[in-house]
């Protein structure tokens, strides 16, 4: 292997777009506070995630924390979520004083398994957060139904989700909110950033206060905010990296398309489902590894792989329920899907400058262990 090749690798414009879209920030000194760029890139992504509403934030976490925030959910209510996620989801519940309990996945998508969450809904159950597991696509119309049923607030993570559709519709549209995260790592960044999106006006107006210390004046402070903002450099990044995604995603597309050629049907390989009606992002290519029927666990193949230069990452591992912070409180035998995907699963690299003979060189060696 001639060159180290990591699991991504952020995608950056040309130096002298962004230069050239940050020259105006030197006239105007202002950078941050909902200024031209903010603004700009508020109505691009409203139209570009077809979505009716946007707040633009300084990450995907607070996102979260602030949607939550905003629901006015009551202290210690049970929300419904699922230990497969990113920390930041868990920790989102919990700093809002609520607490998470954990409903097991499907073993197909990765997402919640709608058909457990009412075993898992008491008195105390205020809301449900769901996630887009690799930008899977949560089981939108269950959710909606036991939503309805009992009277809870659904808010989708959807950090894995840019862009992605769902019969044409934007995934940002489902729910009582939506959290996306564009930070460095994620199929579209502003280096750091995010969003929530939300039908709601009334909502939306709470987390416009929660990300700036709650003023509505010079001389005006309604409620008790944070300070969430996205300034004027990111929303200029995110500027320009929103004019090359449709390519950056056609490219991805083509990387995936490779690696299900050669993964797609080997046994004791699952690959990622192709879900219906799902207009996809391609933004991971997650592998499950079956020791009996592969010969190899996802352990070794991390080791192989490590050994040519070649990073992948255990993502989601551990789960959420055996985090040092919170397995005292949970057990994670209580979501045995979550935790045996958790240690079959591999994300493989894919990012828009990798190559398509990365993408063979990758799957030959998944294929066929060298000869020591
Ligand atoms: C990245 C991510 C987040 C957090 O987003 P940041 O922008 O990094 O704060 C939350 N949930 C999931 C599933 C993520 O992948």
């Amino acid at each position: 292997m001639q060159h180290n090749i990591p699991v991504t690798h952020s995608a950056l414009p040309e130096l002298k777009e962004y230069v050239a879209e940050i020259e105006g920030l030197w006239e105007s000194h202002r950078l941050t506070n909902m200024g031209v760029k903010h603004k700009l890139l508020q109505k691009k992504l409203c139209e570009y995630l077809s979505v009716s509403h946007i707040e633009l934030l300084t990450n995907g976490h607070m996102a979260l924390e602030l949607a939550m925030q905003a629901m006015k959910l009551q202290e210690g209510g049970e929300v419904i979520t699922t230990p497969f996620t990113f920390s930041s989801t868990i920790h989102a519940i919990v700093r809002n004083r609520l607490k998470p309990v954990f409903c097991d996945i499907n073993r197909e998508d990765y997402t919640i398994n709608t058909a457990k969450i009412e075993d898992l809904v008491n008195e105390k159950t205020c809301a449900i957060v769901p996630v887009h597991v690799y930008g899977n696509v949560c089981n939108l119309e269950e959710i909606e139904k036991i939503s309805q049923k009992y009277k809870l607030k659904v808010i989708y993570d959807a950090a894995h989700a840019f862009g992605v559709k769902y019969k044409g519709k934007g995934i940002g549209e489902f729910g009582d909110a939506s959290c996306f995260s564009f930070h460095a790592t994620k199929v579209y960044h502003t280096i750091e950033g995010g969003a929530v999106c939300y039908r709601n006006e009334k909502f939306g107006k709470q987390i416009y206060n929660l990300k700036n210390f709650g003023i509505q004046g010079p001389e005006e402070v309604e409620c008790v905010g944070a300070n969430a903002k996205m300034d004027e450099f990111r929303a200029s990044m995110g500027l320009c990296n929103l004019r090359h995604i449709d390519e950056q995603i056609r490219k991805r597309k083509e990387l995936v398309e490779r690696y299900y050629e050669y993964l797609g049907n080997v046994p004791g390989i699952q690959v990622n489902i192709k879900q219906k009606d799902v207009k996809s992002n391609y933004g991971y290519f997650p592998v499950l590894f079956d020791k009996e029927k592969f010969g190899y666990d996802r352990d070794e193949i991390f080791e192989r792989l490590k050994e040519y230069g070649i990073y992948t990452r255990k993502y989601f591992y551990p789960i959420a329920s055996e985090y040092a912070c919170y397995k005292k409180e949970y057990d994670s035998l209580m979501t045995p899907i979550a935790r045996e995907v958790s240690q079959k699963v591999l994300v493989l690299p894919l990012y828009t400058d990798l190559s398509l003979d990365d993408v063979e060189q990758i799957c030959e060696l998944i294929l066929n262990k060298p000869k020591e």
